[in-house]
Formats: C-alpha cells, sequence, structure tokens
C-alpha cells in the first residue's frame, strides 16, 4: 500500500518536473564530481537573465514614513546589517557611481544629497529604474498606503492587517518590553487611519460592526490595488492562535470597547478569533496571507512565541484550504522545519530577509534544502527597505537580489554535481522560485 503511493508520487514528480531531471542511470550523491565551479559561472549567466518576481519588499525613500507600519527599535544589529559592511559601497558604486570607498559621515553626505533630488523629481521613473537596474520584473511592496511615486503596475501593494487585533486599551502590550513601546502606538495609528477611511469616529457598537469594518477595510484596499494581506504579529505576540467561538470575542469586545484594560487572556482570546476571522476573508476574497515567520528586528523579539512551527494549527486546518498563506522570510532560523509546512498545497514561503541577513555560503545551504524537498513551494523576495534617511531601499533591493541569485546559483550547481538533477532541470527550478511560483499566486496581476 504504501509502496504504491510512492510509486504514484514519484510519477506526479516525474510528470512535473519534465524529463530530464534525472538521468536514467543516476543515483545522487553526497559527493559533488565534476568541475561544481564551471556548471555554478554556466548556472549564474543563465539565472542572472530570469526576469524577477520580488515577493516582498518595503520600497520607499529613507524619509517616507508610510513604507512600514512599524519602526525599528534601538537593536544590536547582527554583522552584514551594519553600516560598516562593505557590500553597501559596493551596491551605492553599481547603481549610483558612488565616488568613495566607505560610507564615512562625510561621505554619507553625497548619498543624502544624491537621494533628496531623486526625491524631487516627479512622476514614477525613478524607481521603475531601479527594478530595471536590478532585473527585478514587479516587486511586492509592503507598505501603510502607497505613494504617487511608485508605478502602481510594477509595484503591487500589501498592505498590514494587524491593526484590527488591538482595538483596545493596549496599556498592557505597549508596556511589555521597550520594543512594544515602539510598535504598538504605530499599530494603533494604523488602525485610525483604516477607521478614518471607513468614515468611523469611534468603535462600533456591536462585534458585527466591527467585523463589518474589517471586511469592508479589506475589500477597499483590495479595490485601491491590494493584492494581499500581511501580518508582522509576530513582534506582539505568540504565533499559536486558539480557535475560540465567535461569542466568546463578542463578548470580551463588549466589555472593553468602550474602556478598561483587556487582561491578557482575553485579548488573546479576542485576537485569536479576529485572525482567524482575516484568515477566512483572505481566501474569500482571494487575497493571500503573508505573515512574518522568521527572526524580527529588536532586541527583544521572541524567538520562542515567534517561531514558525505555532502556526502548524491554522495551517494545517482544512477549513482554510481555500486561502493561500505565504511564511515571509522562511521561518529563518527555522528553515529545516519551515519547509516541511509547504506539504499542504495552499502554504508557501519566501525566503526575503535571510539573504540579507546571513551571508551567500549559509543562504545558500537553506536554498538548497528547499530546492530538493519543495522546490515548486518557494518564492524569492529582496524585503528591500530603507536603512536609514540616507540610504534608502535601493541598495537593498541590489544586495538582496545578487545575495540570492549567488546562492541560487551555487546551491544548483551542488546539486547537478552530486547527480540530483540536470542543468535544463536546474534552470527551470531556478524560474519557478526567482518568478513562476510567486507569479502564479497573483494571475490577475502578474505581466
Ligand atoms: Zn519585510
Amino acid at each position: 500500500m504504501l509502496r504504491r503511493a510512492v510509486i504514484a508520487r514519484w510519477a506526479v514528480a516525474g510528470a512535473l518536473l519534465a524529463a530530464g531531471t534525472r538521468t536514467a542511470s543516476a543515483q545522487a550523491r553526497a559527493l559533488p564530481s565534476g568541475d561544481v565551479h564551471a556548471i555554478y559561472a554556466r548556472l549564474l549567466r543563465q539565472i542572472e537573465r530570469i526576469p524577477i518576481f520580488d515577493h516582498h519588499a518595503h520600497p520607499g525613500f529613507g524619509d517616507d514614513g508610510d513604507v512600514d507600519a512599524q519602526a525599528t527599535p534601538p537593536e544590536h544589529l547582527p554583522l552584514r546589517e551594519r553600516e560598516s559592511n562593505p557590500e553597501f559601497v559596493v551596491a551605492l558604486k553599481a547603481l549610483f557611481g558612488y565616488p568613495y570607498a566607505d560610507l564615512s559621515p562625510s561621505h554619507m553626505q553625497w548619498v543624502a544629497a544624491r537621494s533628496a533630488a531623486a526625491e524631487r523629481a516627479p512622476g514614477t521613473a525613478y524607481f521603475d529604474r531601479i527594478l530595471d537596474k536590478c532585473g527585478i520584473e514587479s516587486s511586492v511592496a509592503n507598505r501603510v498606503a502607497m505613494p504617487a511615486y511608485l508605478d502602481p503596475k510594477r509595484f503591487r501593494w500589501a498592505f498590514f492587517v494587524d491593526s484590527f487585533l488591538f482595538p483596545f486599551d493596549n496599556t498592557l502590550v505597549t508596556t511589555a518590553n521597550p520594543d512594544e513601546g515602539v510598535y504598538i502606538p504605530l499599530q494603533e495609528k494604523v488602525l485610525h487611519r483604516y477607521m478614518q477611511q471607513a468614515g468611523l469616529s469611534g468603535l462600533p457598537d456591536t462585534f458585527e460592526g466591527y467585523l463589518a469594518f474589517v471586511t469592508r477595510t479589506l475589500e477597499e484596499n483590495q479595490r485601491r490595488g491590494g493584492i494581499a494581506e500581511k501580518f508582522e504579529i509576530a513582534y506582539f505576540r505568540s504565533l499559536h492562535f486558539e480557535d475560540p467561538p465567535l461569542e466568546a470575542a463578542a463578548s470580551i469586545y463588549r466589555r472593553y470597547r468602550a474602556g478598561g484594560i483587556p487582561s491578557p487572556e482575553d485579548y488573546t482570546t479576542f485576537q485569536d478569533y479576529l485572525f482567524r476571522y482575516l484568515v477566512r476573508e483572505g481566501g474569500r476574497l482571494h487575497l493571500p496571507v503573508h505573515i512574518h515567520s522568521a527572526v524580527g528586528e529588536g532586541d527583544y523579539f521572541s524567538l520562542v512565541r515567534g517561531g514558525v512551527l505555532n502556526l502548524e494549527n491554522v495551517l494545517k486546518d482544512p477549513r482554510y484550504l481555500t486561502t493561500t498563506f505565504v511564511l515571509l522570510h522562511g521561518g529563518y532560523p527555522f528553515f529545516r522545519e519551515v519547509i516541511w509546512l509547504a506539504a499542504m498545497k495552499n502554504v508557501y514561503l519566501d525566503s526575503s530577509e535571510i539573504e540579507t541577513l546571513v551571508y551567500p555560503s549559509e543562504f545558500k545551504t537553506v536554498l538548497k534544502l528547499w530546492l530538493e524537498t519543495y522546490p515548486d513551494k518557494i518564492t524569492f523576495g529582496s524585503d528591500a527597505y530603507p536603512y536609514s534617511a540616507a540610504l534608502g531601499s535601493e541598495e537593498s533591493y541590489w544586495l538582496g537580489v545578487h545575495s540570492a541569485r549567488d546562492a541560487l546559483a551555487s546551491a544548483l550547481a551542488e546539486m547537478v554535481a552530486s547527480g540530483e538533477v540536470t542543468e535544463p532541470a536546474a534552470l527551470q527550478l531556478a524560474h519557478g522560485y526567482l518568478h513562476d511560483n510567486a507569479a502564479a499566486l497573483y494571475p490577475a496581476v502578474a505581466q
């Protein structure tokens, strides 16, 4: 019985990957043979020509407050993200002909002046050109709102929904640690913005009214070009969501709508219901649900509460099969565990953040495991993000794309040299990861 199931799965996999994935008599080997460097060089030349669908980024100038729904608290940056990283100089030279060899404060004035001039230019040509230079066809923009300087044909909006989970007095959450003191007031601002957008001067009287407001906002944002709803909720609470009945959430809403500090237990129950409501609505409206699933900014980010396996009961709940989930940043550092969640047909991974948080040698390990397991479920994201008022998202687009192409060509070269896949099959996998797998999730907007 088991063997028949295995044979059936191999037949399906074979049909999907087309002939040539393995040679007829080949058995994969642990030690690569042949010239891995030559295979790498051949693959990289092809990979550099693949137009990219960037599944996750925060495009914008360094002083644009709508670039994210949250701000970065004071933190101890990992090595590669420090301004001492010479790769930023390489990116600045490649993109803008930066004339200096370091990022000293006086040289940063050159960067700031260049950025300010770009920001003053009218129209959308500037950021379109950045995408062109990086080989990106389109980029999903995680932003509070879309600015006039981003071309809506190239930049697709993913809008934030966490704020719907924080409508009450947030004193206890805000004071939990210094990071939350930075994050939660910004979530409150986003909720007020959504309420203004809906013409509400206060929270609706009933819970049914509140859910109707949530739905109206999702529909309105979709009408404005939104293609996905985005959660950063791992920054604020556990990724484990229980399944409380509607009446439990409704009674908590009635109790705290007009004031009073909810107990942590009550707030959690309310949020558990709201999260699942947003997941269901994401399925109904064909808005994929993007969830931050990796280690985050800020020194207080909890790896236990924010660990991606906490989501398993939701991701493997057959009631949500019509909702597409995208696990942003691939659960890092739990990348070995997260790929097995992609066994669910509606669960996808995005590799953003990882390729710039760590160096390509580590990222190659991540990608290789994923390519060897569920290659049809993995997608590229740059996580382009402004580093400072002077360094916008442009340099991180460049760094993310170049790191990913390098790690991808390296991982595939090892797979070819170990007899796991042929070179043509490796290129097919590269197209899937860099473009096709993600683009297929947004058929209405893919170019
Ligand atoms: Zn991000």
